[in-house]
């Protein structure tokens, strides 16, 4: 069995230094730190990362993971790329930092190398996280409405099972209620529709005889809402971390038109599923449609410093230049486009291109689709969903009921892999009932050997978790 041991004496990296003071940094951490999402355990440690190197990271013990989910789907280059680094290094000790209220050069770099990345007319506009990317995104869809004289359209549509961030807007636009449980009232003019979710089809279909009805219901949303009422349909290529749902191949191009039928927008959510994850430069490339808006963050930066961007059609961008007191796009943010974070994604996006990393990632997808597709016989795996270099294993107590699994099942299971060295998520819903898909979405950097190493320690984890 690949316990922590072996996988120290196979690494061949070195360990920590004897004679730090792991406890105390534990119990500091304790006593000061308040974690994302995570709820309070009196009794459990946290991990304490120190260090990574490509795949893997080394916590304060000296245990070596690899990270089969990229910190947070993120840091898809891996941990150690020094010419990362040495790009924000320079740009630290030349020009650290000055705001987009006017310009400098990373920010112009990098827009020009998106629109050479979109294969479109894009404009950009800068930010720090993949909320305030989606923020932005619904105030421009807004704004440029009204300023072509529809004031009215103002409703946003997005999916149940999405994740979109966690601001008051982007919670807004999320299809996850739990997460919003003693938080409302969040933004007005958010609806939702139901996912493309095709193992629990919310029509009662089968995907070859269904007409694609998850689509229509967009349609059907819209009219009921009154198109004049709606400015924008939200969606990332696949649902991603409400479990790597993955729609019909001609969902999106339906939607598209949809919603030019209705003089609708569509903003695609590229956080996720950008920068080669889906194994095109952005997930949308893979359905051959144009989006309208573009919201980005995450593997911009391949997450080593935060950064996102709303690029959004040059047409658009029309609507903002009128001679009028509003007609410009009143928004700013202090820290948005920082410009060592711009130069930081020139070079991210620079090494993907002279090491093709986005062919890297699909060839990946093929061998974790290879590696995983076994385990679809096992009793407690109901359903194998792919969408490039990520996975989605849907866990089920009855494969016939389609019963989800329970959480302890489920946390079995992703315990079983850490013991053995190795970190997978699970999707992002926070309840039981709707916590049961295990996520892997490893950085480009690993090899075929370790993709084979997820699966086989996954499927130990599997065994063991059901033997109870
Ligand atoms: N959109 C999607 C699809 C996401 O997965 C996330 C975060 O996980 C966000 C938006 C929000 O990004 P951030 O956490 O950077 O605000």
């Amino acid at each position: 069995m690949l316990e922590q041991e072996t996988l120290r004496e196979t690494s061949g990296r070195p360990n920590l230094p004897e004679g730090r003071e792991t406890r105390e940094w534990i119990e500091k951490d304790r006593r000061y730190v308040w974690h994302h999402i995570q709820p309070y355990v009196a009794s459990r440690d946290p991990m304490v990362v120190v260090k990574g190197d490509g795949a893997w990271v080394e916590d304060l013990e000296g245990n070596r993971y690899l990270d089969a989910m990229s910190g947070l789907w993120c840091v898809n280059l891996g941990y150690s790329q020094k010419a990362l680094a040495e790009a924000a290094y320079q740009q630290l000790l030349e020009m650290p930092y000055f705001p987009l209220t006017q310009s400098h050069l990373p920010a112009i770099r990098l827009s020009e190398k998106l629109n050479e990345w979109l294969g479109g007319d894009y404009r950009v506009f800068y930010s720090n996280s993949g909320s305030e990317a989606n923020e932005v995104a619904f105030k421009i869809a807004r704004q440029y409405h009204a300023q072509r004289g529809e004031p009215t359209r103002w409703k946003i549509l997005s999916r149940y099972r999405a994740y979109h961030g966690n601001s008051a807007g982007a919670l807004a636009a999320t299809g996850q209620a739990q997460r919003k449980y003693r938080y409302e009232p969040l933004a007005p003019g958010f609806v939702h529709v139901p996912p493309p979710y095709c193992y629990r089809c919310p029509f009662g279909q089968t995907h070859g005889a269904c007409g694609i009805e998850c689509a229509s219901a967009i349609e059907q949303v819209i009219n009921w809402e009154e198109p004049k009422t709606v400015a924008a349909v939200i969606m990332e290529p696949t649902i991603t971390g409400g479990g790597v749902i993955a729609p019909p191949p001609e969902y999106l191009g339906r939607v598209r038109e949809i919603c030019d039928k209705y003089g609708v927008l569509l903003i695609i959510d590229e956080v996720i599923c950008g920068f080669g994850r889906s194994g095109r430069r952005f997930g949308h490339q893979n359905y051959g449609v144009q989006p309208d808006i573009v919201t980005m963050a995450k593997g911009i930066t391949s997450a080593y410093l935060p950064l996102s961007a709303t690029a959004v059609r040059e047409e658009l961008f029309e609507a903002f230049k009128e001679d009028e007191p509003y007609a410009h796009f009143r928004h700013v943010n202090t820290f948005g486009g920082n410009a060592t974070a711009c130069a930081l994604a020139v070079k991210t996006l620079e090494l993907m291109d002279e090491r093709e990393y986005v062919k890297r990632a699909e060839e990946l997808g093929e061998r974790l689709r290879e590696a995983l597709e076994p385990l679809a016989a096992h009793p407690n795996v109901g359903d194998l969903r792919f969408f490039g270099f990520m996975a989605g294993i849907e866990l089920v107590a009855d494969k016939a009921t389609k019963e989800p699994a329970p959480s302890d099942f489920v946390g079995k299971v992703i315990a079983g892999c850490k013991r053995r060295g190795v970190l997978i998520g699970k999707n992002s819903d926070t309840v039981p009932r709707f916590n049961n898909v295990l996520t892997i979405s490893p950085p480009f950097v690993v090899t075929d050997e370790e993709v084979r190493l997820i699966a086989d320690v996954l499927r130990k984890a599997l065994e063991e978790a059901g033997e109870g």
